[in-house]
């Protein structure tokens, strides 16, 4: 699998660039879309998914066109919307009967069996024949998943997909995807949380007012921070001198004061020490300081 996306604009009605000529590669496996609120994650998923055109630029799925082959591209993309709701007269099973049956499953038999398996995997298996608007936050949220993930799509698209789910269920809707993304499948998973990037995906892109400013591995994004990152030691006088001066990720209290993860080019004037980034470190470095030249 492989979808293209090549100078892709979207300019809304009242003038708004939300895209401004986004390329990005996608190959199989987990991509990780990040970017803060705004910076146009939404906007890219629903033209992924054709529920939006692009002002310009084309989308190709292992080289065919997205806007002239919709419906086909359609039925093998699996997507959880950001503002996902169930039907709330279905129960959870015959939603997801519905689903299996939008996404192409048209035998009754196969489509039984993948619902009680799907059922299973999101552990709303003793839920099933409850109404969809009967379950509780995290429940409905695992609906929304296993409606996007039934039918076995291709293309799976999540839009903030860990959004009010629980940190234990944060992990379990993390381990599924990482199960079905070793099949022929893509999944693109887009948050805001650098968390869910870090342990899941082997590629990313780094989205930023509409415009793409990291594209590669999580790991070569955290070697860009390199030499950027640093442990400062601050006395309480001058704790709120140095908030103020650098871009503080992370304060500890010590016997002395206070010990604090900074991002920055250089530290002068306070003892510190350069650590190695994570991609919590490797984000805000990118976001805050520079952008870079692709
Ligand atoms: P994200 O998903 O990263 O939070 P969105 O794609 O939802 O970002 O939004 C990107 C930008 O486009 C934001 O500034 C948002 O306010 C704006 N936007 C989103 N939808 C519309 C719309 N229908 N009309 C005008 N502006 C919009």
């Amino acid at each position: 699998m492989n979808i293209s996306i090549q100078d892709l604009t979207k300019i809304y009605g009242n003038g708004h660039k939300a895209l401004k000529s986004v390329n990005i590669e996608i190959e199989n496996g987990m991509f990780g879309l990040l970017g803060a609120n705004g910076a146009g994650k939404s906007t890219l998923m629903r033209i992924l998914v054709s529920l939006m055109k692009p002002s310009s630029g084309t989308v190709t799925v292992n080289g065919i066109d997205l806007q002239k082959n919709r419906k086909a591209i359609r039925k093998m993309t699996g997507y959880l919307p950001q503002d996902f709701s169930a039907f709330p007269k279905l129960k959870t099973w015959e939603f997801l009967d519905y689903s299996a049956r939008l996404g192409g499953v048209k035998n009754k038999r196969e489509r039984r069996d993948s619902v009680d398996e799907m059922l299973e995997e999101v552990g709303l298996y003793e839920a099933r024949e409850r109404y969809a608007n009967n379950l509780s936050g995290g429940m409905k949220r695992r609906l929304g998943i296993a409606q996007a993930l039934i039918g076995n799509p291709q293309i799976i698209i999540v839009d903030e997909p860990t959004t009010g789910l629980d940190p234990d269920e944060r992990i379990r809707f993390r381990n599924l995807l990482t199960k079905i993304s070793s099949r022929d499948v893509i999944i693109i998973l887009s948050t805001h949380i650098v968390g869910d990037i870090s342990s899941t995906c082997h590629q990313m892109a780094l989205l930023r007012s509409g415009k793409v400013v990291y594209q590669g591995s999580p790991e070569d994004l955290m070697n860009e921070a390199k030499g950027r990152v640093w442990r400062v030691q601050a006395s309480h006088e001058q704790f709120d001198e140095a908030n103020i001066k650098f871009n503080v990720i992370s304060t500890i209290p010590t016997n002395t004061g206070w010990e604090l993860e900074v991002v920055a080019d250089s530290v002068t004037g306070y003892p510190a020490e350069p650590i190695a980034p994570n991609l919590e470190h490797a984000y805000v470095y990118y976001m805050e300081h520079q952008t870079l030249n692709l």
